[in-house]
């Protein structure tokens, strides 16, 4: 028999469109407090409401369109301040005890990385204090307080960052995060209607799909919740239903193959060409990109013509800029041709850990591509995942291709 403990400390996240307007919060305040009149201890870590942060990163730019970082966290860690502070008030109306704080309010320290901030420790007494007065904790998602006393945020999509942390340095007993699909599926729903929710994923399949484009779970997050074997159930705001445990080893004899297909479009691709094909020449382009943080994903070098190859490679399309100048200043130096770009391309990949163990899953994502004329231009694998770059605009359909194609539609969860 399952001894049932009562009291149990549990961390909740709010997305964005789960609190995008009042009657969302409404409705957030009364599942909290559902949870807390089981005399659960409850945290919850809430989201700006809706395009809030968008918003204010428009606005931004409306003003200055290379605004300080410094002054883009004081902006953005605005947004989750309002959404915190409603969701108290929500609460309090029902006549349950709430208080609302922001990240650096309850000592969640980071370093002073602005827009991009590290998690440095949390200092938990303000919060356990609280829980122990019987109040419901509210702290605003996404923020910290860096080790110069400013505020930080953690990156876009950081409130998943933040509630996995709390439940970290809480010791929490569950973590929830809740969003606007009832769970993982086995693409983003929004492209493939047929997407299946799955009952289990593992850290290292979501850690891919995250860092591979499915937005649904900060990467970042998924890293923590993994470091420290802190299952998570991502579910829905506005359902019932059990949503999806991501954890180490879930309870099930066989692995599929593919568990999921991510789409991302948010990079784009520079062609330095007619690079000399001499050691150290790779070396230098990438590790001067690296040191103006420029994070480079797939790398794709041609087989030399004459002593000279074409080097591509991809970057964010906000670092593209950055990235071009950067190039252009290489390519002068080393003797190399022209620098191009182009940002019509997406990433489709798929994901699964059972590919540790099977052969000829590339041959028949490459081959799906192929019979629907998608024409691959570059690839990059892991243990346990594949990544094709294809054109922007083929993108969604090469979701589709492979959802059906490795049968994700009739996955069993
Ligand atoms: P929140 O505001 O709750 O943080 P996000 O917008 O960041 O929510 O993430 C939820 C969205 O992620 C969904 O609406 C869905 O369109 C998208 N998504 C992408 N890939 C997946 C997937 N594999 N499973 C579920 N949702 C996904
Ligand atoms: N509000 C922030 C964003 O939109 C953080 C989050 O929602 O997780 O990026
Ligand atoms: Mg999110």
């Amino acid at each position: 028999m399952q001894i049932k403990r009562k009291n149990k400390l549990i961390v909740q996240k709010y997305g964005g469109s789960s609190v995008a307007n009042p009657e969302k919060i409404e409705k957030a305040a009364k599942r909290v407090i559902a949870y807390a009149k089981r005399r659960n201890r409850v945290v919850v870590v809430i989201s700006a409401m809706g395009d809030t942060t968008d918003d204010l990163v428009e606005l931004a730019k409306q003003i200055n369109p290379l605004p300080s970082e410094r002054e883009m966290d004081m902006l953005m860690s605005t947004g989750e301040q309002i959404s915190s502070a409603l969701l108290a008030m929500a609460i309090h109306k029902r006549g349950v005890k709430a208080i609302s704080f922001t990240g650096a309010q309850v000592g969640i320290i980071t370093d002073t990385d602005h827009t991009q901030a590290k998690i440095l420790k949390i200092e938990t007494d303000r919060i356990k204090r609280e829980l122990t007065k019987g109040k419901i904790v509210i702290v605003a998602g996404f923020q910290g307080l860096s080790t110069a006393l400013e505020i930080t945020t953690l990156g876009r999509g950081g409130s998943d960052l933040s509630a996995v942390a709390l439940a970290v340095a809480l010791n929490a007993d569950v973590c929830e995060i809740y969003t606007d699909v009832d769970g993982i599926y086995t693409t983003d729903p929004r492209i493939e209607p047929g997407a299946r929710k799955l009952k289990y994923i593992t850290f290292d399949e979501m850690l891919e799909l995250a860092s591979r484009g499915a937005q649904v779970m900060h990467t970042r997050a998924v890293e923590v919740a993994k470091k420290f074997n802190i299952p998570l159930h991502v579910r829905g705001s506005f359902s019932k239903k059990e949503g999806t445990i991501i954890m180490e080893k879930p309870p099930v004899i066989e692995e599929p193959v593919v568990r999921g297909v991510t789409l991302a479009d948010s990079e784009a691709k520079i062609t330095l060409s007619e690079v000399p094909d001499k050691p150290g020449i790779a070396a230098s382009i990438f590790t001067i990109l690296a040191r103006k943080s420029v994070n480079v994903d797939m790398i794709v070098q041609n087989v030399s013509h004459k002593r000279y190859t074409d080097i591509s490679f991809t970057v964010p399309k906000k670092d593209l800029k950055k990235a071009i100048k950067i190039s252009r200043q290489m390519s002068r130096s080393i003797k190399a041709g022209a620098v191009t770009s182009d940002e019509t391309i997406a990433k489709v990949s798929i994901v699964g850990v059972g590919m540790k163990s099977h052969s000829g899953v590339a041959a028949k994502c490459f081959s799906l591509l192929a019979k629907n004329r998608i024409n691959i231009d570059m690839i990059s694998t892991s243990e346990i995942s594949i990544s094709c770059v294809v054109k922007k605009d083929a993108g969604k359909k090469a979701v589709k291709v492979l959802h059906k194609g490795f049968k994700l539609d009739k996955i069993k969860t």
